[in-house]
């Protein structure tokens, strides 16, 4: 692929940011950076302009859900995957309601996040 679509991951968990990068990488991704809660995220995102980010709900500090609305803000084209864990419905709601274009629940197959990521990515 000549021109990777570009990726932030934003998770307080290590191992699945690196899961995630994984998955994106070997797909033609281009993972160009990562971040463990809202406030690096939206240091990050200007600068990296991303075509996809991937967001965690449950982290320290602001919920993925207030990130999702003020990276909206940021970018109103801005690209977001909703990661939630399981129970987290109406959390996964009010993200999308905040502007996140999609959503996966963990655990999920690699070919759901392959097959958000191609369709949200711009
Ligand atoms: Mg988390």
């Amino acid at each position: 692929m000549s021109n990777p679509k570009k990726v932030m991951i934003v998770d307080d968990s290590m191992v699945m940011r690196a899961m995630i990068k994984d998955v994106l990488t070997k797909e033609g991704f281009e993972v160009v950076g990562q971040a463990k809660n809202g406030k690096e995220a939206l240091e990050q995102y200007p600068k990296l302009n991303p075509d996809l980010v991937t967001m965690d709900i449950i982290m320290p500090g602001e919920h993925g859900t207030d990130v999702v609305k003020k990276m909206i803000e940021l970018d109103k084209d801005a690209r977001i995957i909703i990661v939630s864990g399981l129970n987290q419905k109406n959390l996964v709601m009010q993200a999308m309601d905040n502007g996140a274009k999609e959503f996966l629940v963990k655990p999920f197959e690699n070919k759901e996040l392959i097959e958000a990521a191609m369709k949200t990515a711009r």
